[in-house]
C-alpha cells in the first residue's frame, strides 16, 4: 500500500504523513528533507542554488546530513525550494524516492510531487492544504516555541514566496493530482486534521 501526501509548506502534511505511517505500520519518508539536504550541501560547497550544475553536484550529499537539525531551518527550506526547480536535481532524487515507495509492505511519502511523479500508482493520494495566513501562523508558533525570534509578517512573506516558486516551476509544480483527495485544514487543529484525513483514507481504501 502506497499513500502519497502532497501539499504546500506548513500545511501539516508532514505530521499527518508520519501519523498515517504509524497508524498503518508502514515506513514514512519526508521527501522535503532530501531537497533540504541538497540545499544545505550547496551552501556547504559555497555554490549557487540557482545554478543547475552546482545544485546537481550537491545531490551527492552524505546520508549523515539528513540528521542535521539545520535542515529544519527556514533558511535551508528556502535553499531547498531554489534547488528543487532544476530538473536534474529532481531526476537525481527520483530513484531513491521510488525505491522507498515501492518497498514490500508499502510506504507513506510526503512532498510536492508524490501523487503525480514519484508514485502515480499510489493507493491513496492526499493533497493537504491551508490558507497562507494559517500556515504562517502555525510556522511562526513552531519557531517561537523553539526560541527563534521572528515576525509573523516575515514568515508569511517567506511562505508566500515559497508557494509561488513551488507552484510556478516548470518541472513537477506543486498542484493536486487529478485523483487526489484535497483536504483543507485551515479551521482544524492537529487532532481534527488527522481524524479527517484518516477517515478519508479509510473510505478510499475500503
Ligand atoms: O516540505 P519541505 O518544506 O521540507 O520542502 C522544502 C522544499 O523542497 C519545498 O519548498 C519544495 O520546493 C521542495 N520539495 C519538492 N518536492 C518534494 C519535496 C520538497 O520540490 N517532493
Amino acid at each position: 500500500m502506497i499513500i502519497a501526501v502532497d501539499g504546500p509548506t506548513a500545511s501539516g502534511k508532514g505530521t499527518i504523513a508520519k501519523k498515517l505511517g504509524e497508524h498503518f505500520g508502514v515506513p514514512h519518508l519526508d521527501t522535503g528533507l532530501l531537497y533540504r539536504a541538497v540545499g544545505r550541501q550547496v551552501a556547504l560547497n559555497s555554490g549557487d542554488p540557482d545554478d543547475a550544475a552546482d545544485a546537481l553536484a550537491a545531490c551527492d550529499f552524505a546520508d549523515t546530513l539528513l540528521e542535521d537539525e539545520i535542515l529544519r531551518s527556514e533558511e535551508t527550506g528556502s535553499m531547498a525550494s531554489r534547488v528543487s526547480v532544476h530538473p536534474d536535481v529532481r531526476k537525481a532524487l527520483f530513484e531513491r524516492q521510488r525505491a522507498f515507495a515501492t518497498q514490500p509492505g508499502g510506504a507513506v511519502l510526503d512532498g510536492r510531487d508524490i501523487g503525480s511523479i514519484i508514485a502515480p500508482d499510489a493507493d491513496v493520494k492526499l493533497f493537504i492544504t491551508a490558507s497562507v495566513q494559517e500556515r504562517a501562523r502555525r510556522r511562526w508558533m513552531e519557531m517561537t516555541d523553539r526560541g527563534i525570534d521572528v515576525q509573523l509578517a516575515d514568515v508569511e512573506i517567506d511562505i508566500a514566496a515559497r508557494d509561488a516558486r513551488d507552484i510556478g516551476r516548470a518541472d513537477a509544480p506543486l498542484k493536486a493530482a487529478a485523483d487526489a483527495l484535497v483536504i483543507d485544514t485551515t479551521s482544524f487543529n492537529r487532532e481534527q486534521a488527522f481524524e479527517t484525513v484518516l477517515e478519508a483514507v479509510q473510505t478510499a481504501l475500503a
